[in-house]
């Protein structure tokens, strides 16, 4: 009785309290910038060839999408000095760097994810400044688990005799490797990491518009002592990019990025006997049952299809909502949108930032008008825009039929497309009705259900009551235009092996 008593009396003072302190009339948020400050950019890189920056024959600027400011002068590498790097990469692989114990070689590894840790602050908002993407993300997605995929791999590296027991495996030799502009450092540690744990040397490009994390981290390469050689960064536009698939003297080929591009580099390796991974587009389901939790599931079309601009091979970007529920989810997935706060990517409130160039916003207008004509009706929240930089609001199209555009190319932008499904099987079967299959996403509370669904999609991964969701022990990677082979867990391993 006498705890109820003092309880009620303490309630009264709050009571009290609350009624003399206005409530504020407006919840807007306070801008949150990060610091710029702890980038250094140079005016001008070069190449980063046998462990020294070699002055470039020809040079682009590289610009921030989100203010169109330009960062840096970078290499426009010739095949020229795509041969002096992939010279280099031979030299050091048969220097030493593929002989050398497997526990040594994991030593550089695991000195790359701590330097990464370490400096993650600074190669954040490079990341940011130089791609568009919110720092919350480049900071709380791609920094740790770039750092993570070299402590994984830096793991295997002493162990590959466990992983492929009685089959000897082998390095493979010089990879080259060429990475897409939607996750710069973390395709890169998707690339190098595995090929440094099997005992290769690389020789990489990161894509034209976001060389400046593969640049920085030529000095924590440096940083960590890694033999010269080892891993030599050339930029350049994919005219760099096909001077290393050509190569002679490169062993194996890792790429990821457009299907068309894919293709052509399979074209150009057929009958060579390079090895060759293609990590490639996605138009991924996201199926919503009826019995799924709902406000959950918004958060995951939310984050399936807005993170990082839907600039994402994996991207939710066709959203499957079964017809009872579809109202409900329509209405809270709007409401929900109005909440994205989309602007300068280095301000840490910032859910939506710039898309990563002007040509990647061309192609979503284009593609966004397409889906107005052939009849789609559009939602996009209320959002002000920045007058300068790369822009595109999130966007819901809804009254999508299968055959349309939005609802069959990679749109690769902040564009939803929504279609209703009755049962379960004509759930899968416009699930599977795409060429790519990369990925989906089932929501459902029914655990039988998921592993139904799992069975029947062709996806190369499928998240279950989540989405977007990494690790490097898990394999990543598609079926058919998706493109084939795959990166993450032990599996990553083995396009980066041979056995004898
Ligand atoms: P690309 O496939 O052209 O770029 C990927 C990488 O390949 C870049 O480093 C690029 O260089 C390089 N490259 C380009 N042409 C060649 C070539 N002939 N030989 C070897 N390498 C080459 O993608 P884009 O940047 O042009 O984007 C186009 C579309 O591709 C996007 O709209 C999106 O739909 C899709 N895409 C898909 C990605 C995915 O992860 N699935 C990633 C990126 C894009 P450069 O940067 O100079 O072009």
């Amino acid at each position: 009785m006498r705890t109820e008593a003092v309880t009620s009396s303490r309630l009264t003072d709050l009571e009290h309290k609350r009624s003399s302190v206005s409530a504020p009339a407006a919840w807007d948020y306070a801008p949150a910038p990060e610091s710029r400050e702890v980038v250094t950019l140079r005016e001008r890189y070069g190449h980063f060839i046998g462990g020294e920056w070699v002055e470039p024959r020809d040079s682009y600027t590289t610009i921030s999408p989100s203010s169109e400011e330009e960062l840096a002068e970078v290499g426009q590498a010739t095949p020229e000095e795509v041969d002096a790097a992939v010279g280099a990469a031979r030299a050091a692989f048969a220097n030493g760097w593929s002989a050398l114990p497997g526990a040594e070689r994991a030593k550089y590894l695991f000195r790359i994810a701590r330097i990464l840790q370490e400096r993650s602050r600074e190669f954040a908002v490079l990341e940011s400044l130089n791609g568009g993407k919110p720092i919350k993300e480049s900071r709380d997605v791609d920094l740790p688990l770039a750092a993570a995929h070299f402590f994984y791999y830096a793991g295997w590296a002493d162990k590959l005799e466990y992983a492929f027991p009685n089959r000897r495996p082998q390095p493979v030799g010089v990879a080259g490797q060429i990475i897409p502009w939607n996750f710069p450092l973390l395709m890169l540690a998707w690339k190098i990491a595995p090929a440094l744990a099997c005992g290769n040397t690389v020789v990489l490009k990161p894509a034209e518009t976001t060389p400046l994390s593969a640049l920085l981290f030529c000095d924590v390469l440096r940083q960590a002592e890694l033999p010269p050689g080892v891993v030599n960064i050339v930029t350049g536009d994919g005219r760099t990019g096909a001077a290393i698939v050509d190569h002679d003297g490169v062993d194996k080929v890792a790429f990821t990025g457009s299907t068309e591009v894919g293709k052509a580099i399979q074209r150009a390796v057929a009958g060579t006997g390079k090895k060759l991974t293609l990590e490639l587009g996605g138009k991924a389901a996201n199926v919503i049952f009826d019995d799924a939790a709902l406000d959950q599931a918004v958060e995951g079309i939310v984050n399936g299809i807005y993170f990082n601009q839907g600039h994402v091979c994996c991207a939710g970007s066709r959203l499957l909502v079964q017809e009872s529920i579809y109202e409900q989810t329509i209405a809270k997935l709007k409401k929900r949108l109005a909440t994205l706060r989309v602007g300068d990517p280095l301000d840490k409130n910032t859910d939506v930032g710039a898309i990563n160039s002007k040509m990647q916003l061309d192609k979503i207008t284009e593609l966004v008008d397409a889906g107005k004509e052939e009849g789609a009706e559009i939602y996009q929240p209320a959002c002000r825009l920045p007058e300068k930089g790369y822009w595109f609001a999130p966007t819901v199209f809804t009254n999508v039929a299968q055959s349309y555009r939005i609802a069959q190319e990679e749109i690769f932008g902040p564009v939803l497309s929504v279609l209703t499904f009755r049962t379960p099987d004509e759930a899968v079967e416009k699930a599977n009705n795409t060429m790519f299959g990369l990925s989906a996403g089932v929501w459902t509370e029914k655990g039988s259900r998921i592993l139904w669904m799992a069975q029947q999609l062709r996806a190369g991964v499928v998240w279950a009551n989540t989405y977007n969701r990494f690790d490097p022990t898990s394999p990543f990677g598609g079926y058919r235009e998706s493109g084939f082979g795959r990166e993450g867990g032990r599996h990553g391993l083995e396009p980066y092996l041979r056995f004898e």
